[in-house]
């Protein structure tokens, strides 16, 4: 067909991403981790916030590690910062990607024998070597650790990741028995074991460099990150139509809300395709100017139906906010903090503050 398309308009859902906190997070975690130096975990898009809001300014706090897990998720960091900062977590699977990361000058993680062998058949060049200590997913055993072809790695950074630092089992312990009985093959590397749990476990768990990902973005693995960690992420959706609905009435797919008494509900353009989930229903809500408006019903793919007779001025082109205080929010739809911020959608206008 013929013609311009035209630019389209903003969209009716905004993600307003505060650049200040993820500094402030970041710096906290900085602080936290002592004489570590502080990286950031920014893969799945930097947990949903957008590589190109949170490298440059993760880069300008002094962070020089950063974390991806795929390698097609390099080369949006690497324009911002350079390569040999960027640390590809599933190592090379393939010739192709222990080539690619050789070219690009990335860090591959080797995660195995295999692995350090496509490495070493690609050239190989510095690297990061992960030791499983247990969670068994992924990393070389700790037998594994004089193997010759590991014994050859040029190896940078030596790290493991733990499992459960979010709670106060013996599990960290126990991992952190296994990784310092195998720090001694890699004097030369700098040593890793703490994500953002793993920094509030204290200063034995900081060694060289922690990976804290999930408490730059405004999560609480921790009560210790209580009060210290700011939200980042703040998502705004529009009010499409307000109506009236009589006693009996009923809203949404199924039916399954039925009004007891008249009320005023308004559509609000919000959906499960948006990674609001129907797990929000039943005891979720949105916000407007501080007053909570109950979701009523299903949600559904592109909208939610909320109760606004406590707050009739709402008119449709209205912004209301999901609140994403991230605890909270997981404790009402019970879905993790992880879930919660890497769900977010491609229909948000990412606004960064
Ligand atoms: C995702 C990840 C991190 C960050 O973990 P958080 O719990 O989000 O802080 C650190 N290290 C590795 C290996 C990871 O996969």
């Amino acid at each position: 067909m013929a013609g311009i398309v035209p630019d389209a308009p903003p969209s009716n859902l905004r993600l307003k991403l505060d650049g200040d906190a993820l500094a402030h997070n970041w710096r906290t975690l900085d602080a936290m981790s002592g004489q570590a130096q502080t990286g950031a975990a920014v893969k799945a898009d930097a947990y949903g916030t957008g590589v190109n809001f949170a490298v440059p300014v993760l880069h300008g706090e002094g962070c020089r590690h950063f974390f991806v897990a795929h390698w097609g998720e390099a080369a949006g960091v690497m324009a911002h910062v350079p390569a040999e900062q960027v640390y590809v977590l599933h190592g090379p699977t393939s010739a192709a990607e222990a080539d690619y990361a050789r070219q690009a000058g990335t860090m591959p993680v080797i995660n195995s024998v295999p692995q350090a062998k496509l490495w070493a058949g690609a050239g190989g060049g510095p690297c990061a070597l992960m030791l499983d200590s247990g969670m068994n997913r992924l990393g070389i055993a700790a037998a594994d650790v004089s193997d010759p072809v590991i014994a050859s790695l040029d190896v940078r950074v030596f790290m493991s990741h733990l499992a459960s630092a979010d709670e106060n089992g013996t599990q960290s312990a126990d991992q952190r028995e296994i990784y310092e009985r195998t720090l001694g093959h890699f004097p030369g590397a700098v040593h890793s074991l703490a994500n953002s749990a793993g920094i509030a476990l204290g200063p034995d768990y900081n060694y060289g460099l922690t990976r804290p990902g999930l408490s730059l973005y405004g999560g609480i693995a921790r009560p210790e990150h209580a009060g210290k960690i700011r939200q980042v992420v703040h998502p705004q959706a529009q009010v499409l139509q307000v109506r009236h609905i009589a006693a009996g009435e009923r809203v949404g797919y199924n039916g399954e809300f039925t009004a007891s008494t008249a009320m005023t509900v308004a559509t609000v353009c919000i959906g499960y395709a948006d990674g609001f989930l129907r797990s929000w229903a039943g005891a979720g809500y949105l916000h407007h100017a501080g007053k909570r408006l109950q979701l009523l019903g299903k949600v559904s793919m592109d909208m939610v139906v909320v109760d606004i007779s406590s707050a009739p001025g709402i008119t449709a082109g209205d912004w209301l906010d999901v609140p994403y205080h991230l605890p909270t929010a997981s404790r009402v739809t019970g879905l993790s903090q992880y879930e919660l911020l890497t769900l977010l959608g491609n229909r948000f206008d990412r606004h960064s503050a």
